[in-house]
């Protein structure tokens, strides 16, 4: 007979990895409870408030005009990625910079905050969720690219990210995407991130998930060895759990953030072209990527142009 080995080390070990994912896990059970330590998030104190615009009209755009009847905007955004889009599971309160970006263009179009209806939508669901009308506009690390240009508007870029690679601290050999042939990587499907790895490093096992937070959870598990997508993103999982997790690498691409809109309501976007200007020239941009991704360890950096494309 075997004997029985007592492994206590290995045994805590697991146990801790389990109370992370738990912790990770963004509507998870019992999570939020009273008394139960506030997760690191955003400084409510910190962050601007946006003064809505009173006299603000937008005839010229169908989708104001609708949410302007029904007296409140519905906004497209993400849950389970830490400072820049995070549902609060005790409070069903969001918060983030995607949040902050999504409240300061509700301000401009002439609505207040407590106007404003969430809701939450995968990468993979974006597209349609603007093309059947069951968001006004999304903000949720959404890259602007030329084939999703074809599908929907953006206004913006608000902030530029590249891709990069999220590891267990202990991982010695995976510090670019060149290492990852052989490797299992988890990525999030209708993603630029994980249609780069699979077009550019095929060698790579690629995982599609619906979010991020599942790829980080089976990389605690031990069932990938990377997770990839922007390193915003990344860099907010690893400050959520510093112990077990880290970035490797240099960004790999460059994934310019736009906020996105019907495809034919150019009146929409440049209204928000214009906006996202505004709130970077009165300093808000900055106020409210200090109070929220700024907490991730990465300073506030230069906005990025704003590209006023015309559509033919
Ligand atoms: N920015 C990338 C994209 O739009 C990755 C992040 C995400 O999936 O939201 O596909």
């Amino acid at each position: 007979m075997r004997p029985i080995r007592r492994d206590p080390g290995r045994v805590r070990r697991a146990l801790a990895t389990l109370a992370l994912v738990l912790a990770l896990l963004p509507a998870a059970g019992g999570c939020g409870k009273e008394g139960s330590p506030p997760a690191k998030g955003p400084k409510p104190g910190k962050l601007p408030s946006y003064k809505a615009a009173t006299t603000f009209r937008l005839p010229s755009s169908p989708t104001w005009r609708r949410a302007e009847r029904r007296g409140h905007l519905t906004v497209g955004v993400k849950e389970d990625q830490p400072y820049l889009g995070e549902k609060d599971p005790a409070t069903g309160r969001y918060s983030g910079f995607d949040i902050e970006i999504a409240k300061m263009m509700a301000a401009s179009l002439g609505f207040k905050p407590s106007t404003i209806r969430f809701r939450t939508i995968a990468s993979a669901n974006r597209e349609t969720a603007l093309q059947n009308g069951q968001i006004d506009y999304y903000v949720g690390t959404y890259t602007i690219n030329p084939l999703r240009k074809r599908q929907v508007g953006f206004a913006g870029p608000y902030y530029l990210a590249g891709q990069s690679l999220l590891v267990r601290t202990d991982e010695k050999d995976i510090h670019g995407p060149r290492d990852l042939a052989g490797k299992r990587v988890c990525s999030v499907a209708g993603s630029t991130p994980l249609q780069r790895i699979e077009s550019d490093y095929p060698k790579a096992h690629a995982v599609a998930y619906d979010t991020y937070s599942v790829c980080v959870d089976n990389l605690l598990t031990f069932q990938v060895d990377a997770v990839t997508t922007d390193n915003v993103i990344l860099l907010g999982y690893a400050a959520k759990a510093p112990k077990e997790l880290k970035v490797a690498g240099r960004p790999f691409s460059k994934e310019p953030y736009g906020i996105g809109v019907p495809k034919r309501d150019n009146a929409l976007r440049f209204a928000l072209d214009d906006a996202i200007q505004a709130y970077e020239r009165n300093g808000d941009w900055k106020k409210a990527y200090d109070a929220t991704l700024g907490l991730s360890g990465v300073r506030a950096p230069k906005p990025p142009p704003i590209d006023r494309y015309r559509t033919g």
